[in-house]
């Protein structure tokens, strides 16, 4: 089965250069003019990657990363989001969105390529051995890809499940942006350290025993403590 991959893209010029490539390369390609059509499709359709323009009509590109995050039958999927901005701040918002890359405008399709097919490569690494987690109220269960907390149902972007995932399977060791970077976000991602303090501030909004728990170790990384500190 080919991968499935919709781009959600208002330009002709790069709905077509990216359909052409990404066909070529043998992956079944759909098309969204905005994020309205893009964001109904991604909930009737299960796709595996979504390249998701910055600059929509309309919605833009950050509003539908964020409304894909929060649903739980999109929360999951890849997005690698397309910027002609390439401002720092601007990518960081995209992460804090949920975005899991980048691409700049302008872009050569070899470099998408190289994107899409690095994405997918990180995903399919094979896994380690998935075991449940219960930790200060936090239940995760990799099997389902599920966490609830104080037995509500979150949903998390695969990158900060990974995250808390990895932080809940090393408690009490200290781990460094360079090891966490490497670990979820693999070695060929093009981040910075700065992205391990972006999703560990939304792990920790999210999961309040995170605050005082999972801990900032100055000139080291982060720790979390072997048993959760009450806040
Ligand atoms: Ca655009």
């Amino acid at each position: 089965m080919p991968k499935k991959i919709l781009v959600i893209e208002d330009e002709k010029d790069i709905q077509d250069l990216l359909q052409l490539y990404l066909k070529r390369d043998g992956y079944d390609v759909h098309i969204a003019k905005d994020g309205e059509t893009g964001q109904r499709k991604a909930t009737q359709e299960r796709y595996d990657l979504i390249l998701l323009d910055l600059m929509l009509p309309q919605t833009d590109g950050l509003e539908i990363c964020r409304n894909l995050r929060s649903r739980p039958q999109t929360a999951d999927i890849p997005i690698i989001m397309i910027t002609a901005k390439a401002e720092e701040s601007d990518r960081i918002v995209g992460l804090e969105m949920g975005a899991d890359d980048y691409i700049t405008k302008p872009f050569s399709p070899r470099e998408v390529l190289a994107r899409v097919k690095a994405l997918f490569r990180r995903m399919e690494k094979p896994k380690l051995k998935e075991v449940r987690h219960e930790y200060g109220g936090i239940a995760l269960d990799p099997s389902k890809h599920e966490v609830t907390y104080k037995g509500k149902s979150h949903s998390l972007t695969s990158k900060e499940f990974k995250l808390l995932e990895f932080f809940l399977g090393n408690k009490g060791r200290v781990l460094s942006r360079d090891v966490l970077l490497n670990e979820i976000w693999g070695y060929d991602y093009f981040g910075t350290t700065r992205t391990v303090d972006v999703h560990v501030a939304h792990l920790r909004q999210k999961f309040q025993v995170l605050n005082k728990s999972l801990v900032a170790i100055k000139g080291l990384g982060y720790k979390l403590h072997e048993e959760p500190v009450k806040s």
